[in-house]
């Protein structure tokens, strides 16, 4: 196996055409226990850590940049990733623990596109876009359609994601994360990402996304809809929390069995609902 430490995004690109079977390593979290495994032998490991762009944290009018290699301590402290955007820092300073807080990253967590971890669902339910550098330039692809399947993005061979944009949001907007676990540190067996606008008692917008609970992270229109322009009563929860489970595909694991999975959906929506509404009227 080779292994080399391109100082730019550009002389990555470059050692990525240039070996089919190369792979870029960001933490190596899982990568290195995979290879240790024997599940994948790559040619070429390409380490994404002495590229400076990818650090960067840049906030614009907008929303907030995270480079690709920002690690999820690092985003679970950035202070700028507040209302809406406070999802995506909730989730990265729960998730695991903190070696795997301290070493895994922003970009390898999309592009591993594990189903059973969350942070690419709290991605999703802030609506955030990745940037992607290829050898025909760089593109926008929101999460949600780079994420294509269990462990499967839509990353072409050659392609790596640079950085992520989070965007602001409404004025007003709270977004929030919860999992369920086994143990703290564990995977989660189920997680629920979301944003959340109050008016008053109620729903103005709601963006909910369900982790662990199918090869993507879920986010079923119908639900959002169904809260929106209620005051977030009972019924209206439970509704949203069926609409959930139904588009529901998860797995029988360790971690649980898919019908108990089913049983925490609506449980964790209604939870993660009264702790954002909470924090909507601080
Ligand atoms: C023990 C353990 C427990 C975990 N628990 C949780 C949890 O509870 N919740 C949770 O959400 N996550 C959890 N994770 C996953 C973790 O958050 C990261 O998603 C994961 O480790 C990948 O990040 P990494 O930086 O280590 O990527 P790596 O392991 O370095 O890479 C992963 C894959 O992504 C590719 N890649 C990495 N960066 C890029 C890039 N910029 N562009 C293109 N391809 C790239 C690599 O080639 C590789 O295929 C856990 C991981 C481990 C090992």
């Amino acid at each position: 196996m080779r292994y080399a430490e391109p100082e730019t995004v550009e002389e990555g690109l470059a050692l990525l055409a240039a070996h089919d079977d190369a792979r870029c390593l960001a933490g190596g979290a899982s990568l290195v226990a995979m290879m240790n495994a024997g599940r994948v032998a790559p040619g070429m490991l390409v380490s994404l850590h002495r590229i400076p762009e990818l650090s960067d944290i840049t906030e614009t009018g907008d929303g907030l940049w995270l480079g690709a290699m920002c690690t999820h301590r690092g985003v679970a402290a950035e202070p700028r990733l507040r209302g809406a955007m406070a999802v995506v820092r909730s989730a990265a300073g729960q998730l695991a623990h903190p070696a795997i807080r301290n070493m895994a990253t922003l970009g390898g967590s999309v592009c591993l596109a594990d189903p059973h971890t969350e942070l690419p669902a709290a991605l999703v339910a802030a609506s955030a876009r990745a940037e992607v550098a290829g050898p025909g330039g760089r593109r926008l692809v929101p999460v949600e359609s780079l994420l294509v399947d269990g462990f499967r993005t839509s990353l072409q061979r050659g392609e790596l994601v640079t950085r992520v944009f989070i965007p602001r949001g409404t004025d007003g907007a709270v977004g929030h994360h919860l999992r369920f676990s086994r143990v703290s540190s564990d995977y989660p067996t189920v997680s629920l990402s979301l944003v959340l606008v109050m008016d008053g008692d109620t729903c103005r917008q709601a963006r909910v996304v369900v982790g662990a609970s199918g090869p993507v992270p879920l986010h079923v229109d119908a639900a959002d809809q169904r809260l929106v322009g209620t005051r977030l009563e009972e019924a209206d929860v439970a509704e949203a929390g069926r609409l959930l489970v139904r588009a529901a595909t998860p797995l029988d694991d360790v971690r649980g069995s898919a019908e108990y999975r089913r049983m925490l959906i609506p449980r964790l929506l209604g939870r993660a609902l009264s702790q954002a509404r909470e924090h909507a009227h601080v």
